[in-house]
């Protein structure tokens, strides 16, 4: 499988994919080419991320404000990234561990 395919927007320092196992309705992952080890190493590359983020959220015609947005690193993995998801959490994937809690506001 090609992952070209998934990837929707691409930049110098990030490339913004569709999540193969989308927990909503429209489900992007923004990964950093540069690997980091935390999240206050490159506060300009975060910055970037979120725009790039946002930018593929804004591609779905749904307001950007109908997106959570959040940093994701693993402790196996040192390449951070960053999830792009709308709000309906409405997804088959979305079953058992993958649930998420719904911050209240
Ligand atoms: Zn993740």
């Amino acid at each position: 499988m090609d992952s070209a395919q998934y990837q929707v927007l691409t930049s110098d320092q990030c490339v913004v994919m569709l999540d193969l196992l989308p927990v909503a309705a429209f489900h992007f992952l923004v990964l950093s080419k540069k690997e980091i080890d935390s999240l206050y190493e490159d506060i300009p590359l975060l910055q970037h991320m979120h725009e790039m983020g946002l930018e593929a959220a804004k591609k779905t015609g749904l307001p950007t404000e109908r997106f959570d947005l959040g940093y994701h690193q693993r402790l196996s993995q040192r390449r951070l990234h960053l999830h792009v998801v709308s709000r309906d959490y409405n997804s088959p994937h979305l079953r058992g561990k993958f649930k998420f809690k719904k911050a209240s506001s």
